[in-house]
């Protein structure tokens, strides 16, 4: 096949250009050089009325005549400025070089046709070193678009620049032409209407306008999308054979707790999900879900429900938190949701002391004991279930899928899977990335939650805000003071967290105050004394690094204030606000920051300002941020996207989704006629990158 030829064999390239693509761009082939997209395109297929340029324009040509030329300045500062008119108005054109040589270069009362990037200065617009034609010149204009390369110094150094790419570019359309075999199905290509694989690799090259471009590029994105949807999905398929057991049963644990200790009703989508939850408890099938709900949501009760169906089903099920203290919380509001049930629930964590823990073993063995909650701990080899049916992960990203397995290996039939998790992630990423997950969102917060008001203060307004919190707290409140701890043994910023206790205890003397602190050097038991001070209101003000992160609950806390908040990520700031919002008052958050901010801390500061909606901010992060960054996208084939766009394409990657979806459910074999080529693509499917397997 001709997209196999060695990129040495193509007219222009040879041995020597051919070893610096290889090396400088990993371009082997006629086929990666032709997946070797532009990273822009110069657009002359039309003039631009001067008066319409504005921060978004990048290139522009345009068709006028020059009404004035001056030189200001003299020796090496000086410039030649030409004023350049059109019927709409007027830019200034700039020289810095070759004054001397263009100053009676340009002739008044001619066209001339401008070509050039104009730059904001003083607040108009001019174009520092333009290229400049006679309008008479027509070939200037026939250029129209023209694709920009990457390429590197070195092959810059060696006269491999954009131009030269392109020319290359252009012989390799000349011999590939009618040799790119399309790779979609007529059917999905008629839906969609998209154009034929080999035009938009055409146009992707050399587009000639911008809607042939848009097309292209649509084309090329489905196709990108569509076949990395079709590979989660087939192995989804394949995952969710895994034998799981069948909870049919729905019993006196679960409708006694909901007739007699609910104290509350479940919110819409608590409902829902715990529908969804129950239709994959008695499938059969393994559960391997995901349930995500920003912070207060009700994710607990959700899981506890699962819980009881467990045992009414005559299974039992635990819980595994990060932490010690997370761990202990939950099992608090458990045992109180469960009182007089008659359901036996017990804590394990790495202090549970060996008398206890020696009971907890045996109970669990005889099935005595119908729920466990803890740390760590819960996957040792000594803790024995006798049939542990239901394993709910709080706040996944703490855990690595190894310990997941782990919980698995201990049954012959696998228990459940729920995960829990608090950050919210952006709707078209978790679609991308948890193709093989299935995924729960509880997207509506309990009623009567006052929403949290958040200000951004600068650091000279400190007195204020030790007046505003004087106030909460005579009013009876508590208040979170954090502060960013980055790496838990960076020596400065404990000493940032140390001094602030210090001024906080000044500013807040005993008797009548007292302030705890928690930090992640301080020994467990120590934080645990200081958390559990808090939490019972022996002390008002908790400074803490952000070690109290996660689902700390103390609903008497009003007042979270973030210091350095600038060097907070949005989902950090977002989680942190999270532990205030909890009670009946209402509840305040404050950032405080230095006076400089970068644009990027002034962004991430505005959007908390703006919004409490976890997925909104998850959006947000994730545009700031890019998804390389995000939590547990870092192995993701997502990253490798070559050039669909995870936050700009949402529309393209549901179309690519759905599709994969009704095709998988439809043709599971890709049997039918039409699907042949993307059979052939999982037959050969050997390679890792995409465009590397597929072209
Ligand atoms: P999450 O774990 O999702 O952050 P929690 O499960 O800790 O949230 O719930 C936060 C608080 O809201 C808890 O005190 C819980 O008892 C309460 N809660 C949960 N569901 C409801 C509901 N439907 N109505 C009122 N309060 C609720
Ligand atoms: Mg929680």
């Amino acid at each position: 096949m001709i997209l196999e030829t060695s990129i040495e064999y193509l007219k222009g390239v040879g041995p020597q250009r051919a070893e610096l693509f290889k090396r400088e761009l990993n371009i082997h082939t006629f086929r990666d050089l032709l997946a070797y997209f532009p990273f822009r395109y110069v657009d002359k297929s039309h003039f631009v009325p001067i008066a319409q340029i504005n921060s978004d324009t990048t290139y522009v040509l345009l068709k006028g005549h020059f009404t004035k030329i001056e030189t200001i300045g003299v020796g090496a500062k000086a410039r030649m400025v030409a004023h350049f008119a059109d019927e709409s108005g007027s830019i200034e054109l700039v020289w810095f070089k070759g004054i001397k040589w263009l100053k009676d270069k340009f002739q008044f009362g001619k066209e001339y046709i401008i070509f050039g990037k104009p730059s904001l200065f003083n607040r108009s617009y001019n174009i520092p070193h333009p290229d400049v034609d006679l309008a008479e010149d027509e070939k200037v204009v026939k250029e129209a678009f023209h694709p920009l390369y990457n390429t590197s110094e070195t092959m810059k150094n060696r006269g491999l620049n954009s131009k030269a790419i392109s020319k290359v570019m252009q012989n390799l359309m000349i011999q590939v032409e009618h040799q790119i075999p399309e790779v979609l199905p007529p059917s999905i290509i008629a839906k969609y209407r998209l154009v034929s694989r080999e035009k938009a690799f055409m146009d992707i090259h050399f587009p000639k306008n911008t809607e042939d471009l848009k097309r292209a590029q649509n084309r090329l994105k489905f196709e990108e999308l569509f076949f990395l949807q079709l590979t989660i999905l087939r192995e989804k398929v394949h995952k969710h054979k895994t034998p799981g057991h069948v909870f049919t049963h729905v019993g006196d644990a679960f409708n006694r707790f909901y007739n007699e200790n609910l104290p509350f009703q479940l919110t819409g989508a608590q409902q829902r999900v715990i529908k969804e939850i129950r239709k994959d408890l008695g499938n059969g099938i393994q559960m391997n879900r995901l349930l995500q709900g920003d912070v207060g949501s009700g994710k607990t009760l959700v899981a506890l429900m699962c819980m009881l169906i467990a045992i009414d089903n005559g299974f039992q099920a635990c819980i595994m938190a990060p932490t010690e203290i997370l761990a202990t919380q939950h099992y608090k509001s458990i045992a109180k949701f469960l009182q007089g049930l008659d359901i036996e629930v017990a804590l394990l964590t790495g202090s549970t002391k060996t008398s206890e823990r020696k009971i907890i073993h045996e109970d669990l063995q005889s099935g005595k004991l119908k729920i466990l909650i803890g740390t760590h701990a819960l996957i040792e080899s000594a803790v024995v279930f006798q049939n542990l049916g239901l394993v709910v992960i709080d706040e996944q990203h703490r855990f690595g899928v190894e310990q997941r397995s782990k919980m698995w290996q201990k049954n012959k039939i696998p228990p459940h899977i729920l995960v829990m998790t608090a950050t919210p992630i952006p709707r078209t990423l978790a679609m991308t990335l948890y193709g093989d997950l299935d995924v729960s969102v509880i997207d509506e917060l309990p009623p009567n939650r006052k929403p949290i008001q958040t200000f951004h203060r600068y650091d000279n307004a400190r007195l204020n805000v030790f007046a505003f919190m004087r106030k909460q707290i005579e009013e009876g409140r508590q208040v979170y003071v954090i502060y960013p701890l980055i790496n838990e043994s960076d020596k400065l910023e404990l000493k940032d967290l140390m001094d602030g206790y210090d001024s906080i205890t000044r500013e807040f003397p005993l008797p009548k105050f007292a302030v705890s602190i928690v930090h992640g050097q301080m020994k467990s038991d120590a934080k645990d004394y200081e958390m559990q001070r808090f939490a019972k209101g022996e002390t008002q003000i908790m400074v803490a690094t952000t070690v109290i992160e996660v689902g700390v609950d103390v609903p008497n806390a009003s007042v979270m204030v973030i210091e350095n908040a600038e060097r907070f990520g949005l989902s950090q700031l977002h989680q942190l606000r999270g532990r205030v919002g909890r009670g009946a008052s209402h509840s305040y958050c404050i950032l405080m920051t230095k006076d400089k901010l970068s644009s990027d801390a002034i962004q991430r500061i505005g959007t908390m300002v703006r919004t409490s909606n976890g997925f909104e901010i998850a959006e947000a992060d994730l545009k700031l941020r890019g998804p390389g960054d995000l939590q547990g996208t870092q192995q993701s084939g997502a990253l490798d996207l070559k050039i669909a766009d995870l936050v700009k394409d949402e529309s393209i990657i549901r179309a690519a989704r759905d599709t994969a979806m009704e095709l998988i459910q439809r043709d599971p074999q890709f049997r039918e006629p039409e699907n042949i080529h993307i059979k052939t693509f999982f037959e050969q499917n050997r390679l890792k990158s995409y465009w590397a397997k597929i072209s």
